[in-house]
C-alpha cells in the first residue's frame, strides 16, 4: 500500500554543511500493518513523516500510495490525499481555541460536509481515548496529553487508509499511552489501515508488527531493548 523508495531530504544550514535529515529511506507498509520507527531526537522522524504527508517535498526518491507517487500529483490532488486518505497526527496540537473538544475532533468531518455524522463518529472515538467526559471542554481546559488525543480523534475521523503518528505517546502516562497504542493497533488490524508511528518510546515500539530504527536519517535494524547512545553531533553530508 505505501512504498517509500530511496527517500531523501537535506536541509540547508546557514553557513554550514547541509544536514541529511532523511537519507535514502526505503520502506514498505502493507494494509493492516502497524510499523514503528524508533529513533532518538533529531534522527529525522518528523521530517520523514512530513515527506510522506505531502507537506515537505523530498529532494529525491518517491512516496507511492496505492500505485500513485504523491509527489507527482497536482497540488489539489495532494490536498485531497491529505484530507481523505491520510490521518496525520503531528506534534503541533493546533486546536481551534473557541471550539469544544468534540467540535475540534470533528473538524475534518466538517470540512468534507459530513457534519451530520460528526457526533456519531467523533464521540465514540473520544470516549475510547478517555475523553468521554471532556466532549464540551475548550482546548484551554485540556492538558497537552488531552489535546493530543483530540488531534488523534480528528486524524482517525475520516477512516484514513494511511495513518502517520508523530510521537503519539509523547505527552502521556503509561496507562494513556496503552490506550492510544491499542487504538492505533485496532486501526490497522480491524480497519485495515497502514499505520506508521515514530517514537522514541520503547513501549510504543513494542506494540508494532515491525520495528525499524532510524538514526541520522537512515533506516537500520532494530534490536528489542535497544537504547540509543547520547548524541554527540550529526553526521553531515559533504
Ligand atoms: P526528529 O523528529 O527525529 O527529532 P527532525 O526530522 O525534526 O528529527 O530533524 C532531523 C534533523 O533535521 C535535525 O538535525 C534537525 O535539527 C534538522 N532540521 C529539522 N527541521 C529543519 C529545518 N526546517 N531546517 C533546518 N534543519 C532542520
Ligand atoms: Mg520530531
Amino acid at each position: 500500500m505505501l512504498q517509500l523508495r530511496k527517500l531523501s531530504k537535506c536541509y540547508a544550514a546557514a553557513g554550514g554543511e547541509p544536514v541529511a535529515a532523511v537519507d535514502e529511506v526505503t520502506l514498505e507498509i502493507a494494509r493492516g500493518e502497524l510499523v514503528a520507527l524508533y529513533g532518538p531526537s533529531g534522527s529525522g522522524k518528523t521530517t520523514l513523516l512530513k515527506l510522506i504527508a505531502g507537506l515537505l517535498e523530498p529532494d529525491s526518491g518517491s512516496v507511492v500510495l496505492d500505485g500513485r507517487d504523491i509527489w507527482s500529483l497536482s497540488e489539489s490532488e495532494r490536498a485531497h490525499y491529505r484530507l481523505h486518505e491520510l490521518g496525520y497526527l503531528d506534534q503541533a496540537f493546533d486546536l481551534l481555541e473557541g471550539a469544544s473538544a468534540a467540535q475540534n475532533a470533528a473538524f475534518k468531518l466538517w470540512l468534507t460536509g459530513n457534519v451530520r455524522r460528526a457526533e456519531e463518529i467523533v464521540e465514540p472515538l473520544l470516549a475510547r481515548l478517555g475523553l468521554g467526559e471532556r466532549l464540551r471542554s475548550r482546548p484551554a481546559e485540556l492538558s497537552m496529553g488531552e489535546r493530543q488525543r483530540v488531534m488523534l480523534a480528528r486524524a482517525l475521523s475520516l477512516a484514513p487508509k494511511l495513518v502517520l503518528a508523530d510521537e503519539p505517546t509523547g505527552n502521556l502516562d503509561t496507562a494513556r499511552s496503552r490506550e492510544v497504542l491499542a487504538l492505533l493497533g485496532e486501526t490497522s488490524r480491524e480497519r485495515g489501515a497502514a499505520v506508521l508511528l515514530v517514537t522514541h518510546d520503547p513501549q510504543a515500539a513494542a506494540f508494532a508488527d515491525r520495528v525499524h530504527a532510524l538514526q541520522d536519517g537512515r533506516l537500520c535494524d532494530y534490536t528489542a531493548g535497544e537504547v540509543f547512545p547520547v548524541r554527540t553531533g550529526r553526521r553531515e553530508r559533504a
